[in-house]
């Protein structure tokens, strides 16, 4: 029996109603007791001065476009614009980009606190398989929900990707069910949760969105895509489809709670409504939205009608950063810009980036520190210059850290003293520059 307990920490943020004390004992993978004065014969992990929280969860990310961040010809360029950018040199990615990529992402993702993540794999160049970014990613130790993206309507069809990067429906459905008989494991406690994810209601077809919704149901697995995200699709979606981008969704089986949707920055009241009815949620990416000039989603607004809310990072070429602390700060921080600096406080924040991501994702056995959920936790050092001076140590997105100490996932030490321990992480930096060398030559 493995146990590690972590003790005496300055406070632990369960996000449990029932949960509280200073020590968490962890066995065999889950949180066994919380308390004060707890005990073992197994190993101690000291968090004098230290916020315990649970693993931050990350509900939205394109892990491969980590070799494309801050790609110039699309730092200022709005959506569509930035898309047109980058399409012809991801056409040029392999499975060797896309692994290194992912592995990137994810130990970027690690060190700022988060312990699962999803993904949103939406194109295939060059024999790019959904298993290139989930072998990688169990290297790196992290739970992950890889979905598999598509898109089918290329430049030739009147979309937005060119006709290279598309792939067929019929193609696109069967890799779908390869891959979640292969990888996708319901069970409590699982590392891997396959889904389902045409990228967007302007890549692909109106029978696809409807037949891929049909599959994820039939195959119990859940269903992603990017709505709403800025004016420009609000008015492709009236002038294409004839309805707003809610009524589409609804049209073609695209809510309920094992959907959740990226952005969703431009839902008006009936669609929040709509969402909050049938229990679909939100990923919501402050920084990409900046980055992007989409907007500012209208987060209050849906966490008051009731509807799930996560923070994802977005893809890194968008962001073009992936820390989930700090998107959780831009998160609290975007919310106040628009409603008062009574919006959103950091702890509601914090609770969004962690039970709320799980719940989300559909994972009702992660997101808390309470007895008998996952052992998904980070600490948090507030013994250094980030955290000197604050009143509140609970305080996580007002003042520092933004760098995690140690990070567990299920009950696995991931992350000690701000370093990777799952990989080496100087060795995949050198060999991401060489693959970058290429693209860029
Ligand atoms: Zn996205």
């Amino acid at each position: 029996m493995a146990e590690t307990l972590i003790r005496g920490a300055a406070h632990v943020a369960t996000m449990d109603d029932g949960a509280a004390g200073t020590d968490v004992l962890i066995r065999d993978g889950v949180i066994a007791a919380v308390g004060q004065g707890l005990t073992t014969q197994g190993q101690v992990i000291a968090a004098q001065g230290c916020l315990v929280t649970p693993g931050l969860v990350n509900t939205h990310h394109h892990l491969y476009q980590t070799l494309t961040r801050a790609v110039p010809a699309g730092q200022d360029a709005l959506l569509f614009g930035w898309l047109r950018t980058l399409y012809p040199i991801w056409a040029r990615f392999t499975p060797d980009h896309v692994a290194v990529a992912t592995q990137l992402g994810l130990a970027e993702l690690a060190l700022s606190g988060c312990s699962m993540s999803s993904d949103h794999l939406y194109l295939f160049p060059n024999g790019v398989r959904l298993d290139d970014t989930i072998h990688a990613a169990a290297e790196v130790g992290l739970r992950f929900h890889p979905t598999r993206g598509a898109m089918s309507i290329g430049e030739s069809a009147g979309g937005l990707p060119p006709d290279a990067l598309v792939e067929d429906e019929t193609t696109i459905l069967e890799d779908a069910i390869r891959v979640i008989d292969a990888f996708h494991d319901a069970a409590p406690g699982s590392m891997c949760r396959v889904g389902v994810a045409p990228c967007s209601p302007f890549s692909v077809s109106r029978e696809l969105m409807r037949d891929a919704a049909i599959l994820a149901r039939d195959k119990g697995v859940r269903l992603h895509t990017h709505l709403a995200e800025n004016d420009e699709e609000v008015a492709f979606s009236l002038e294409r489809f004839g309805c707003r981008p809610g009524q589409y969704a609804e049209d073609l089986g695209w809510t309920g709670d094992d959907v959740w949707h990226a952005h969703c920055v431009k839902l008006d009241a009936d669609e929040i409504a709509l969402f909050a009815r049938t229990g679909t949620g939100v990923a919501h990416c402050p920084c990409s939205n900046c980055r992007l000039g989409s907007g500012i989603a209208p987060v209050r607004a849906m966490v008051d009608a009731g509807v799930r809310v996560g923070i994802g990072v977005d893809g890194s070429a968008s962001n073009d950063a992936a820390s989930l602390v700090d998107e959780a700060r831009q998160a609290m921080l975007l919310a106040r810009v628009s409603r008062g600096a009574d919006a959103m406080s950091g702890a509601k924040a914090l609770r969004l980036a962690t039970r709320g991501g799980a719940e989300v994702l559909g994972r009702d056995d992660c997101g808390r520190i309470a007895p008998g959920f996952r052992a998904d936790i980070a600490i948090w050092d507030m013994n250094g210059v980030e955290a000197a001076g604050n009143w509140d140590r609970s305080a996580l997105l007002l003042a520092g850290p933004r760098k995690v100490r140690d990070l567990f996932v299920e009950g696995r030490q991931v992350v000690r003293d701000g370093h990777l321990m799952t990989i080496d992480l100087p060795r995949l930096i050198r060999r991401a520059e060489r693959l970058l060398a290429d693209l860029m030559a």
